[in-house]
């Protein structure tokens, strides 16, 4: 049973728009969901669904032409909560925030380091940012950091140059400056699509491993439901802006609810099956988020669609029960079921 204690992060009616000269692209239009205490929760969807920019708003590090214009980023914390949406995104408080409590690991670990200095200096530099310590202590720490991800000779590699490293110990150097300073919540976005199957393999198991043995969350974004199966407690499915789907990882994988979910598991392989046969892949393509279509955004890929309902409102969400929750006309009262808004 879930309390109220165990919840490390929840976002409420999240909304984040961008603007440019060709119009208002909303890529969160509504996003709500929980993060708990020492949970993996995947979150997944197709590109362009808003999973990279709910990891952004949360880090407060939407881009310049982006906004957060509705909506609440509550971080729970022993002495109190505290709103994230409301805070300057360069202030003082969230860049504490950030690296400390709340981290990130990138799809390509090129992007967070910087070609001209080595792995080592990066992550002292994280270290001694947010701890108490002086540069002989912040060496020693990195180097145990790099132990723990598995980087062989580590007291040699800390000197490394990123560009040095092959692509599957740059990652793991990222995600040693990431856990540098034990931070609450690891947010992994797609970290592992830069990498090969074998690597991939071994990097969701070290990241499970260090969930475990560090007591914290992790966020782990992905567009590959194959990647979060084995290790993630819950599921987050998100469709073009909204979460469309919430519940235990098990639940969501035999008894998906959301037309979308079904979808996206008759869409990948299962274990027996034959060549290809029994592949379904969702019909047509994610419309684009300038052209988001009334209603339901999934009616006109949807073999359940049911005209002048799915197309005339959006749906709302709905609990089946305590743990899992669906937005989908199929499963309101009919009596909510009107007209267009
Ligand atoms: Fe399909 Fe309608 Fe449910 Fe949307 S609301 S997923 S169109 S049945």
């Amino acid at each position: 049973m879930v309390t109220n204690t165990d919840v490390l992060i929840e976002i409420k009616g999240l909304r984040t728009h961008f603007f440019s000269r060709e119009g208002t692209l909303k890529a969160l239009e509504d996003v709500n969901f929980r993060v708990h205490r020492r949970e993996i929760l995947g979150v997944i969807g197709e590109s362009g669904c808003g999973k990279s920019v709910t990891a952004q708003s949360i880090m407060r590090i939407v881009p310049a032409n982006g906004r957060i214009v509705a909506g609440e980023i509550l971080l729970h914390r022993d002495d109190g909560v505290l709103d994230l949406a409301k805070l300057d995104p360069r202030g003082r408080e969230i860049r504490a925030i950030r690296g400390a409590e709340i981290s990130m690991v990138f799809q390509e670990p090129m992007t967070s380091f910087s070609p001209v200095y080595s792995v080592g200096n990066q992550i002292m530099e994280v270290v001694q940012l947010h701890q108490e310590c002086g540069k002989e202590e912040a060496r020693a720490r990195t180097i145990e950091m790099l132990r723990r991800v598995g980087m062989p000779k580590a007291e040699q590699q800390v000197d490394a140059y990123p560009f040095t490293l092959s692509g599957g110990m740059r990652q793991r150097a990222m995600i040693a400056m990431a856990l540098s300073c034990q931070p609450n919540l690891l947010i992994a976005d797609e970290p592992t699509s830069a990498v090969d199957v074998t690597i991939q393999a071994q990097i969701l198991e070290l990241l499970a491993d260090l969930q475990r043995e560090m007591h914290m969350s992790i966020m782990m974004i992905t567009h590959d439901l194959g990647v979060v199966a084995e290790s993630s407690d819950n599921l987050l499915i998100m469709y073009l802006g909204r979460n469309v789907e919430y519940g235990p990882t098990e639940t969501l994988f035999y008894e998906p609810k959301h037309p979308y979910t079904q979808g996206l598991l008759s869409s990948i392989p299962k274990l027996g099956m034959l060549g290809n046969r029994d592949l379904e892949p969702i019909t047509g393509a994610v419309p684009s988020l300038y052209e988001i279509p009334d209603g339901c955004a999934f009616h006109p890929r949807c073999p359940h669609f049911m005209k002048g309902v799915c197309d005339a409102k959006v749906p709302p969400l709905t609990d089946l029960d305590a743990t899992h929750t669906v937005r989908c006309w199929l499963y309101t009262d009919e009596s909510t079921r009107g007209g267009a808004e």
